[in-house]
C-alpha cells in the first residue's frame, strides 16, 4: 500500500500520454505518414512533363501543337503499357523519358539547349521510392541517354552523382551508348543561343547581364526539360528528370534537374516528383523533396503540397516553373506558375490527359 502513490503516478503517465485521437502528434515518422492515408484511386499510373515556361497559344502553330501532343502521348503510353503489363516503375520512367530524349522537340537528349560555348551539357536524375536509392549525372556531353546513365549510376556504382568526363568514362565502361556530341545538335536550339548572345552584346550593359541571361531564356521559352513519375502495381514509385539545362549556361552551370530533392524525388510512403523551370530557384527551395516532406510532416494531400510549394513558396522567391507529381495512392498533380507546361498522364483505366496551356 505504501506504493500506492507511485502506482497512481505510473498509471497517470501511461494513460495521460495516450493519444486521444489518430491525429495526435507522433514522433514515429512512419506512423505519422499512415495518418495521411487516403483511398487508393489507381493501382498504377504515370504522369509526365516536357517542360514549363512561356508557352502561349498565340505563339504556337497548329503543327507544333500537334507534334508536341503526339510525342507526349507516345511517351506516356510507352510507360503506361509497361506498368499495365506488370513492369516496374523504374523501367516505365526510363523508357518514357527516352522517347522524349530522342525527340528534338524537348530540351533533353537530342534537342538539348546550348551552352555559351556552343556545346550541349546534359543533366539527369532518377530516384527509387522503395529503397530511396538515387542516381544522377551532370554535364555529360556524349551519352545518348542521360536518364539511363543516371539509373546505371544508381544500380552499378556506390555513388549518387557523377559529372563530366568521369561520368562518360563510367557510361562507356558499363556499355551505354556513346554518341558524337554533334548528335545533340538541332538548328533551332543553336539559333536560340545565337539570338541570346547577340542580344547580350548589343542591348545590355554589364550589370544587367545576369538577369537578362535568365530573362531571355524564360521569355523566349527555352524550356523543355522532360520528367516522369510512375507508380507500379507493386506500389513502387519512381521519378526521373532529364535536361540540357538553360540556354547560354556557362561556367559548368548545373541546374536542379540532377539534384535529388530539387529536380527529382521519390518515396513510396509519400509521392514522386519531377520538376521543370528556373533551376536555381528549385535548388534553393528543394522543391521536389519539400512536396514529399509537406505530405509527410504536415499530413496534407499531394494537391495541397504541390500547390503550397509551387504557388506559394517558389513564387514568393521569384522562381518560375512547375512539377508533375504522383502519390502512393495514384493521385496525380500538375502544378505550375508559368503560362504553360507540356504535360500528360494516364491512370489505371487508360484515361489519357494531354495539356499544354493553363486551363
Ligand atoms: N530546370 C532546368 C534547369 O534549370 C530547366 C528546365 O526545366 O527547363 O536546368
Amino acid at each position: 500500500m505504501r506504493n500506492l502513490p507511485l502506482i497512481f503516478i505510473i498509471l497517470l503517465i501511461a494513460f495521460g500520454c495516450k493519444p486521444t485521437s489518430d491525429k495526435s502528434y507522433n514522433t514515429d515518422i512512419d506512423s505519422n505518414i499512415t495518418i495521411n492515408q487516403q483511398e487508393k484511386i489507381n493501382d498504377f499510373a504515370i504522369i509526365i512533363h516536357g517542360g514549363a515556361g512561356t508557352i502561349l497559344k498565340e505563339n504556337m502553330s497548329d503543327e507544333k501543337e500537334v507534334a508536341y501532343s503526339a510525342k507526349l502521348e507516345e511517351a506516356v503510353k510507352v510507360g503506361h503499357t509497361i506498368l499495365k503489363n506488370g513492369g516496374t516503375s523504374q523501367e516505365a520512367v526510363m523508357k518514357t523519358i527516352q522517347v522524349m530524349e530522342e525527340s528534338p522537340l524537348f530540351n533533353a537528349g537530342k534537342g538539348a539547349v546550348f551552352t555559351n560555348e556552343g556545346t550541349n551539357e546534359l543533366d539527369a536524375s532518377f530516384m527509387d521510392g522503395k529503397t530511396l536509392n538515387a542516381g544522377a549525372v551532370a554535364g555529360v556531353t556524349n551519352v545518348k541517354s542521360p536518364i539511363e546513365l543516371a539509373i546505371k549510376i544508381m544500380t552499378d556504382s556506390e555513388h549518387v552523382m557523377l559529372s563530366g568526363k568521369g561520368a562518360s568514362i563510367f557510361a562507356e565502361e558499363k556499355g551505354l551508348e556513346i554518341v558524337d556530341p554533334s548528335y545533340f545538335y538541332t538548328e533551332k536550339r543553336f539559333k536560340s543561343l545565337q539570338r541570346i548572345i547577340e542580344r547580350e552584346k548589343t542591348e545590355l550593359d554589364h550589370n544587367d547581364k545576369t538577369a537578362a541571361f535568365y530573362d531571355a531564356d524564360i521569355k523566349n521559352a527555352k524550356f523543355g526539360t522532360v520528367g516522369c513519375v510512375a507508380l507500379d502495381k507493386n506500389g513502387n514509385i519512381a521519378a526521373g528528370t532529364s535536361t540540357g539545362g538553360m540556354t547560354n549556361k556557362r561556367w559548368g552551370r548545373i541546374g536542379d534537374a540532377p539534384i535529388i530533392g530539387s529536380g527529382t524525388y521519390a518515396n513510396n510512403k509519400t509521392c514522386g516528383v519531377s520538376s521543370t523551370g528556373w533551376g536555381e530557384y528549385f535548388i534553393r527551395n528543394q522543391v521536389a523533396y519539400d512536396i514529399s516532406a509537406q505530405m509527410e510532416y504536415k499530413n496534407i494531400s499531394l494537391k495541397e503540397a504541390t500547390k503550397n510549394v509551387i504557388q506559394h513558396k517558389l513564387t514568393a522567391l521569384g522562381g518560375t516553373g512547375g512539377v508533375v507529381a504522383l502519390d502512393k495512392n495514384g493521385n496525380m498533380s500538375f502544378e505550375f506558375n508559368t503560362a504553360g507546361m507540356y504535360r500528360a498522364s494516364m491512370d489505371e483505366k487508360g484515361n489519357l490527359v494531354i495539356k499544354i496551356y493553363k486551363e
